[in-house]
């Protein structure tokens, strides 16, 4: 990190401490160059990356249209909706896990079928076949036989 006094490179950590039941980090450091003191502090950035569509344009990530996917796959189905809540928090930390500024919202389709294809074969394939509008049936009919394996 840069000192803000003269610019130079080459600061170091001379105390670190957890502020704020630990969600930050508050550091000291000092220029090694002109000895001036300052502070940092470093807080994880929880903002969801922006969705790139298919189109090229980008739009804010949207928690209720994910929800509103799966519980459209999930119709009907056996499974609570405690069940689709956790598919949901687990999606969105993948996002996050993934460290990008940017996503496809092709990364996103495929993380909803991973998860769909764990909980609810039947949401599973439901969900597949509008999103990855399989080709011919016989593609469809093909991906349904292997969930049986
Ligand atoms: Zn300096």
């Amino acid at each position: 990190m840069h000192c803000p006094f003269c610019g130079t490179q080459d600061t170091k950590v001379i105390d670190s401490r957890l502020v704020g039941d630990g969600a930050s980090v508050r550091r000291r450091r000092e220029c090694s160059h002109c000895r001036e003191r300052f502070t940092t502090f470093e807080t994880a950035e929880l903002v969801m990356p922006r969705v790139i569509k298919t189109d090229g344009g980008r739009e804010p990530f949207n928690e209720d249209k994910l929800r509103s996917g799966l519980l459209r796959a999930l119709e009907k189905r056996p499974v609570s909706l405690e069940k689709m809540e956790q598919a949901v928090n687990k999606i969105k930390s993948s996002i996050r896990a993934t460290g990008e500024r940017e996503i496809t919202s092709n990364f996103i389709g495929n993380l909803v079928m991973d998860n769909l294809k764990q909980i609810d074969k039947v949401a599973y394939v439901r969900f597949a076949s509008v999103y990855r509008s399989f080709e011919d049936i016989k593609e469809f009919g093909e991906e349904i036989a292997r969930l049986n394996d």
